[in-house]
């Protein structure tokens, strides 16, 4: 299997036109891009990450002028979060244009929008024009890309080029907020938290349960998921669990034992920001068994709570998310 070659800005958007799929950096994490108006491009991104075609996609632009042409109503809530987060890590769920395909809204009335914040990503969107899907470029189930070589290692040569733009500063997927009813409600948890969010809109913000919360026994959505076994553990815990040699550990309030494990930083960003990287690492070693401190419950960490409740639900099984 070839490698990806890396490409330019130019050469990014001359394979757009084609129908073809891009390694596209993001703020948040690597999306496997192509163009939102052509069925076939899409078509084959969902093919390339395998995953089901009941999935929604996100359409990203160029910058909030360009909102109109894929909402059909662009409502002051929406026009007051496009002014505050865009270019930035927020997806807005909007009343559908008449002309955006069934594949990215999954056949809903609604379809999902975000301006994304990389100078790179920036670059590709205004040359092209026009928005572009761009789910996480990986397999379906798998750890989100967040550096150049985990698209490679994801997609060996089935993608057209990928641009280097360095590790992703914000490590996970943005926010997913729906204002296309009376209630904003939070889909997906991520950087632009609920307290952010009430700041601009004035009104309280509701959430779907986080992923892993009792109150949804059996709901959990299998995601963002190591191949390695991955269990939760109490921060206050952890130092007291004799976990074998054959044990890693994902840590965030103390080092690790010596040798078996890594340690990310303990505010919420910084974690984020090092997150897949680091599941990737421990992943390929192989091990028995990872055990990952257990974040902190405030609302600043609620998209790291949610990834790493996902990956525990998913990891070593076959049924995922993307
Ligand atoms: P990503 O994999 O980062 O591209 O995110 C896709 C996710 O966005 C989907 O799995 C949905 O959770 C969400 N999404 C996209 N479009 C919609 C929509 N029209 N309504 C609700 N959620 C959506
Ligand atoms: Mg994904």
């Amino acid at each position: 299997m070839k490698a990806i070659p890396t490409c330019d800005v130019e050469e990014a958007v001359s394979a757009l036109r084609r129908g073809d799929a891009i390694g596209l950096p993001t703020e948040t994490v690597y999306g496997l891009a192509a163009d939102a108006t052509n069925p076939a491009a899409v078509a084959r991104v969902f093919a390339l990450k395998r995953r089901p075609a009941n999935h929604p996609l996100i359409v990203h632009i160029a910058s909030a002028a360009q909102l109109g042409r894929w909402a059909r109503v662009v409502s002051p809530w929406a026009t007051a979060l496009a002014a505050s987060f865009w270019p930035g890590p927020l997806t807005l769920v909007l009343p559908r244009a008449e002309h955006v395909l069934d594949a990215i809204t999954g056949g809903q009335e609604t379809v999902a929008v975000r301006v994304p914040a990389h100078p790179l990503a920036q670059k590709v969107l205004i040359a092209f024009g026009s928005g572009v899907v761009a789910p996480s470029a990986n397999r379906f189930g798998r750890i989100s890309p967040t550096m150049p070589e985990h698209v490679r290692a994801e997609f060996g040569d089935d993608v057209a080029c990928v641009l280097d733009g360095g590790a992703c500063a914000v490590g996970i997927e943005s926010t997913i907020l729906d204002v296309s009813t009376n209630t904003p409600r939070i889909l997906r948890p991520g950087a632009v938290t609920v307290p952010m969010l009430e700041a601009v809109l004035d009104t309280p913000v509701a959430s779907t349960a986080e992923a892993g919360s009792p109150r949804v026994p059996g709901g959990l959505p299998a995601h963002y998921a190591p191949r390695t076994p991955l269990e939760l553990v109490d921060a206050s815990a952890f130092r007291l669990l004799d976990t074998g040699p054959d044990a890693l550990w994902l840590t965030w309030s103390a080092d690790p034992p010596a040798g078996s494990g890594l340690r990310l930083p303990a505010e919420a960003t910084g974690y984020a920001k090092g997150l897949y990287a680091a599941l990737r690492i421990l992943d390929a070693r192989g091990a028995r068994q990872l055990y990952v401190e257990k974040p902190p419950e405030s609302q600043q960490w609620a998209g790291v709570r949610d990834r790493l409740t996902r990956a525990a639900a998913g990891a070593g099984a076959d049924e995922r998310g993307s």
